[in-house]
């Protein structure tokens, strides 16, 4: 039995057609150290095993042939028969390895030495997860495969754990927790022993959910040089998978030599995250996590988790920054330097500048503190009367309502809205003419670049700037708090990673 922890990624190749199959292997085996064909992909059984053998002999890596069936989320309705007569002769060939569902074991005599013995449960983790795992372990299998399907972030804990049971027992194991929560696994997975991961050549070649491309586990992730001393840090909220965050941080990981990687947690009941994976006095899982960035939904709700908060952060009522210290968790907010950040670069003082802020949610109160600080005098623009009015009496600032809005004669005009990204993508708080006669117009939205609001104010004549430098400066100073060091990155080195 190997007890070595080792990265592989595995690209899972599926075509509808031997000469597709030829083609995709083909790329794959350029980026992969294993290629998974998956025959039940094939349109039907247009393939005879001689076609795959000699389709084998071209693949430079090792293969795992699998011929899943559509119950087991394979992508083919298959008999429990054509499946037995599949697998009692099964394609050959000198690295060829077979992934066979475990339900078959009992009616096959399989080279063991080749064999990965299967588990897949599509509808969560199961609460048998060890007997499963022992049942699978009972036959001579070579490897292991169990995935299961994480709904929240805490389903990777029971994954984790069985990882790290297989490499105490010397078993080796593929463990999984699949769909966007468990991404987790994927990437830090073969560091706590999994014989392999697996990651699409790209995302649209994904076979099962939550699967990272290989291109990203390599060239974001850095996964190869992940180890038992790497540092972990994340993003947690809901949802992440569409954050740049990773590219920042995993970006300034490498450019500063640390040995660290950023992953996305996508996480629902954080209260749960923070106290089984995080907190180092309550968590059930050893990994060297160091810090979080908050997002949305849970900037306020993470506050009651924590030991400590920065007085500043209590101000604004908001956290966005985790640090994991000794024994404790400290909270601070860096979105409103952040925000900051730029505008000195660019207007130098805030001092007596008249801004306008569209939007009485966490960014707007974020904004309005870090405004203050600087002594500029803020006027708050929103949609709904009450909350606008609150927020402003809160901060003891004016308010106006935003259907009538003029924003000639503000210096800066800050749109805190979703206005102009996601389903509201071709919409803007606030027209040409409405900004008329302003200076700067900044809008936090970072997804698209160039949003509606920011043509507009061009057109309006106004100077402006885009989210994506609230992003990086933010970003810089929770990486200082993690690590200690700076970094350089400008806001347009991120445009060729921005997807709409
Ligand atoms: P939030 O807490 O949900 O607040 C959103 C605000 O926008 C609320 O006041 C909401 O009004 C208002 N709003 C929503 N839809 C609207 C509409 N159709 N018309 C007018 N007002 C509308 O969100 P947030 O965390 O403050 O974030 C706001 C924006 O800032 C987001 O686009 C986010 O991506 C961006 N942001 C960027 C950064 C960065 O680093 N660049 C950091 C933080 C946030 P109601 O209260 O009436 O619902």
């Amino acid at each position: 039995m190997n007890n070595e922890k080792t990265t592989r990624i595995c690209i899972p190749v599926c075509e509808k057609d031997l000469s597709a199959f030829e083609s995709a292997s083909e790329r794959a085996a350029e980026a992969a150290d294993f290629v998974e064909l998956r025959l039940d992909c094939l349109d039907s059984v247009n393939a005879t095993p001689e076609d795959i053998t000699q389709l084998l002999k071209t693949i430079p890596r090792p293969v795992i042939l699998t011929f899943r069936p559509s119950e087991q989320g394979g992508h083919r309705d298959l008999t429990r028969e054509e499946r037995l007569s599949f697998w009692n002769i099964p394609p050959r060939g000198d690295a060829v390895w077979w992934d066979v569902e475990g339900d078959l074991v009992q009616s096959l005599s399989p080279e063991w030495a080749r064999v990965i013995l299967s588990h897949h449960d599509f509808s969560g983790v199961p609460t048998d997860l060890d007997q499963i795992y022992e049942k699978l372990a009972h036959t001579p299998a070579r490897v292991l495969k169990i995935a299961v399907q994480a709904n929240d972030v805490v389903d990777c804990l029971p994954v984790f754990k069985l990882l790290d049971r297989a490499y105490t027992e010397g078993r080796e194991i593929i463990a999984i927790a699949m769909g966007n929560a468990g991404v987790a696994t994927r990437i830090l997975g073969p560091s706590r022993g999994a014989f392999l991961t697996y990651g699409p050549l790209d995302d649209e070649g994904a076979t099962a959910p939550g699967q990272v491309n290989a291109h990203k586990l390599r060239s974001l992730y850095n996964i190869d040089k992940i180890d038992e001393e790497t540092i972990v840090c994340g993003l947690v909220g809901l949802p992440v998978m569409h954050s740049v965050s990773p590219h920042i941080h995993n970006t300034a990981f490498a450019s500063e030599g640390v040995n660290g990687v950023y992953v996305p947690f996508e996480v629902r009941d954080v209260k749960a995250f923070l106290k089984r994976m995080v907190h180092p006095r309550t968590r059930e899982l050893d990994w060297n996590l160091r810090g979080l960035s908050i997002t949305a939904p849970h900037k306020q709700s993470v506050m009651q988790c924590l030991d400590w908060i920065e007085p500043d952060a209590k101000e604004i009522g908001a956290v966005n920054t985790v640090v994991v210290e000794q024994d404790r968790l400290l909270g601070s907010n860096t979105d409103a330097a952040g925000l900051i950040d730029p505008l000195l670069r660019i207007m130098g003082s805030l001092a007596q500048r008249k801004v306008a802020i569209i939007g009485a949610g966490g960014a707007a109160r974020a904004a309005i503190w870090a405004l203050q600080q600087q002594k500029a005098t803020v006027t708050l623009f929103a949609r709904n009367p009450a909350k606008t009015d609150s927020l402003a009496q809160l901060f003891g600032i004016s308010c106006e309502p935003l259907s009538a809005a003029s924003f000639a004669g503000y210096d800066l005009v800050i749109n805190a809205t979703p206005l102009g990204s996601g389903v509201h993508i071709d919409e803007s708080p606030a027209t040409q003419v409405q900004l008329s006669g302003a200076g700067c117009v900044y809008d936090l939205i970072y997804n698209p670049i160039d949003t509606r609001l920011l043509r507009e104010a061009r057109e309006a004549g106004c100077e402006t700037v885009g989210g994506l430098e609230m992003l990086v400066a933010q970003a810089k100073i929770q990486f200082k708090l993690w690590t200690g060091k700076e970094f350089d990155l400008k806001a347009t080195d991120l445009h060729e990673f921005i997807r709409i």
